[in-house]
């Protein structure tokens, strides 16, 4: 043992000598029992240096050398550190076996897929990849890619390659679906449905299927969508049973947290009235009257006849919708209403003025708890911030018409501007509502007018400094829009994987609107919709629309609190009674004062807040982008129109213009001139020096501005496109 502990050192001690970076000897490690799992510890220039050794006759022998760390071969390794250059250097020079296997079967394409790396698998197909190869588990390429989570491979396989074996399973059973849902892939699990032939009703070895797992993760918009396919057939997962006699409910019945609960009660609903449950002798216990799932072991059992009321799910999920849409009308109008003309009318203002009053609080503690989405498992989008709006106009009409107006004046010129501009207002609304913000159904166009693919993306994108063919993790995401001081690659490409389109900045995928918007600005819930490109102008019109209307309606209130205070003050005179009436009295004269009061402060908070918004959005498209995707950092000081004050607002007011009256096509060529001016300014010029700050730039990188960085030579030859 002390020998062979002492000669191990050794070898050690001489491993560390051909390693260290002095006296590197490529030839020597690759003799070393150790090679090729030490080139997991080598810089890129010293695997070179081995992979150029491996090239010479003399040690072709090792090419296909596998290490005792998993049986991993030189091509393995340089797979796993992602080195494009030197596996192209291993298959071509040294003639590497592609297709060989490490100890678990892992060919180097499965690794190449485990990294997520497009640019070294297409590499690999190349020079031949075995597409069809198993691991030791039975697994496949589309195993392995649903252990990624990456639409983006499983896209690549099925469109380029024709892999579409999507029910395809391993040892254990298990298909892509199940590791999806297993592993919370939301994503992934959506591209998969979306297939259109997927068997949902596979079990893996323990009889699970993809709901057992789905409801294991938590992921309870997913369960919910899952039962919903093959025009419901999908609901008979729920009465599923595993090997453990389990059905999904029994899988997750002691989980914890707001998302378990969520799918418990929706599945305890669907099997209550949609009797999903298998009914037979052995189902039903009479001596409880009580019907099983499945077997009596099941915990999804309901007892016959205790549910009062048959609300199946379709109907809750339209209920707590609708609760929502309404919810400010039931909190607000009616309570008015029923006070003013049902419990002694004109009476008891005090006491109704408070209960009013403590509505109000109710509905703002309402408004707080208020989320994207609804409550309910199918996570709609929630409609409330609309209904707040409608029922906002539904409150100001009716107050006008009910209470302030003097029929007798009607036909005055001031009261017919009002009822003009109200009815402007609302049809700006319905127009912002059902208008198209732009959706982009087909993929970006090239200039020749085709469309952009991943293929070109890829390509594109390889010559990035930012992503290079190390990851694909960017070609997903959208690069950032600000704090760069590089040219900017036009157009910025990137692969939408919802909706597995080639898109470029500025469009923008909205989750809530499961579509990609071309300019894409915001995501407005008032309007239950996204503000892009196409509804944007109409979207500011609307906003300025409000913004007069607001103010009109707080003038008309005080005007008719003015009078009334004068009334009273002269009515009080004829008694010789007090001068001055107090506020307090006045407010409590009648229930319809609080009313007016409350919607006066709602009125007033709502111009404040548009006002905001309203020269927010100015402020940037007066530079020609959006609040989403703002000016680069170096923006202002390389535009040269911009550096006067006089040309700054030149400039902005030619935007301005180009938005309120030119096409959408010129307000998106805007945006791409704005940005090829950019390029160019900063790669051919040196700015000025400014005098003073016209765009407030604390969002961006404070270090990076303090400098410019100029590229030597003229980069911009490296950032034309270049697809032949
Ligand atoms: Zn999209
Ligand atoms: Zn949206």
């Amino acid at each position: 043992m002390a020998v062979d502990t002492t000669n191990q050192i050794d070898k050690m001690q001489q491993l560390a000598v051909i390693m260290s970076a002095k006296n590197f000897d490529a030839s020597a490690l690759i003799q070393t029992e150790f090679f090729p799992d030490c080139l997991q510890n080598l810089n890129t220039q010293q695997c070179k240096s081995v992979c150029e050794a491996l090239a010479e006759p003399n040690y072709s022998s090792f090419v296909n050398k596998k290490g005792p760390l998993g049986g991993y071969t030189p091509l393995h390794w340089m797979c796993i550190k992602n080195e494009y250059d030197l596996i192209e250097m291993l298959l071509v020079k040294c003639k590497a076996d592609i297709n060989s296997c490490a100890n678990l079967g892992e060919s180097p394409l499965f690794i190449c897929i485990k990294n997520c790396n497009l640019y070294t698998i297409e590499l690999l197909i190349q020079h031949g990849a075995d597409l069809y190869h198993r691991d030791i588990y039975n697994r496949s390429l589309i195993h392995w890619c649903a252990y990624t989570g990456k639409v983006i491979l499983m896209y690549y396989f099925e469109k380029y390659h024709s892999i579409n074996n999507l029910n395809d399973v391993d040892q254990f059973q298990q298909s892509a679906l199940h590791i999806a849902c297993a592993s919370g892939f939301s994503d992934l699990i959506m591209y998969l449905i979306d297939r259109g032939d997927i068997d949902f009703f596979l079990k893996d070895f323990n009889g699970n299927n993809c709901l057992h797992m789905a409801a294991k993760c938590g992921l309870s918009r997913i369960c919910w969508i899952l039962t919903k396919q093959n025009k419901g057939q999908c609901a008979k997962l729920i009465g599923d049973m595993n090997n453990q006699s389990q059905t999904p409910f029994d899988i997750i019945r002691n989980e914890k947290g707001s998302q378990y609960k969520k799918i418990r009660d929706w599945l305890r609903l669907e099997a209550k009235t949609n009797k999903y449950l298998l009914y037979n002798e052995n189902n039903y216990d009479k001596k409880s009257d009580t019907l099983y799932s499945g077997s009596s072991s099941s915990l999804l059992k309901i007892k016959k006849g205790t549910f009062w009321l048959n609300w199946n799910d379709d109907f809750k999920m339209r209920l707590d919708w609708y609760t929502r849409l309404f919810v400010v009308l039931i909190l607000f109008v009616i309570p008015m209403l029923i006070n003013r003309y049902l419990i002694y009318p004109g009476e008891l203002s005090l006491i109704k003025g408070i209960v009013g009053f403590t509505t109000y609080i109710g509905l703002f503690y309402v408004m707080v708890g208020q989320r994207h989405r609804c409550t309910h498992i199918s996570a709609y989008q929630n409609p409330f911030y609309v209904g707040l709006i409608v029922n906002l106009f539904i409150s100001n009409y009716s107050s006008y018409y009910l209470i302030i107006l003097d029929y007798n004046q009607f036909f005055t010129l001031l009261e017919m501007t009002k009822v003009g501009l109200a009815l402007y207002h609302n049809l700006f609304f319905y127009w912002v509502l059902t208008s198209d913000p732009g959706k982009c159904k087909e993929s970006h166009k090239k200039p020749d007018g085709t469309s952009y693919e991943l293929r070109d993306l890829l390509k594109l994108n390889a010559k990035d400094s930012k992503g290079g063919k190390d990851s694909i993790d960017w070609l997903t995401d959208p690069p950032s829009f600000g704090g760069t001081d590089k040219p900017i690659q036009l157009p910025q490409l990137f692969f939408c994987e919802p909706c597995l389109k080639v898109q470029a900045v500025p469009t923008k995928h909205c989750k809530l609107c499961e579509c990609c918007v071309s300019k894409f600005d915001h995501h407005c819930l008032f309007i239950g919709k996204c503000v892009g490109l196409k509804n944007h102008r109409l979207f500011m019109l609307f906003l300025l629309s409000a913004l007069i209307s607001c103010t009109v309606f707080i003038y008309t209130v005080y005007t008719y609190f003015y009078s009334f205070n004068e009334g009273l003050i002269a009515s009080n005179k004829d008694k010789k009674d007090e001068d001055k009436i107090d506020f307090i009295y006045v407010l409590f004269t009648s229930t319809d004062h609080v009313w007016l009061v409350v919607l006066l402060l709602i009125n007033a908070f709502i111009i404040i807040m548009v006002f905001f918004l309203f020269m927010f959005q100015i402020k940037f498209i007066s530079l020609g982008y959006t609040s989403q995707i703002r000016p680069p950092v170096f923006f202002v000081q390389t535009n040269r129109r911009m550096q006067t004050l006089f040309g700054s607002v030149i400039h902005r007011l030619e935007n301005i213009f180009t938005f309120l009256f030119e096409s959408c096509d010129s307000n998106l060529e805007l945006y791409f001139k704005q940005q090829r001016e950019y390029n160019l300014s900063i790669t051919s010029e040196k700015p000025i020096a400014l005098s003073y700050d016209p765009y407030p730039r604390d969002n961006f990188d404070k270090k990076s501005n303090t400098q410019l960085l100029l590229p030597k030579e003229n980069p911009n030859k490296q950032f034309e496109i270049d697809l032949d």
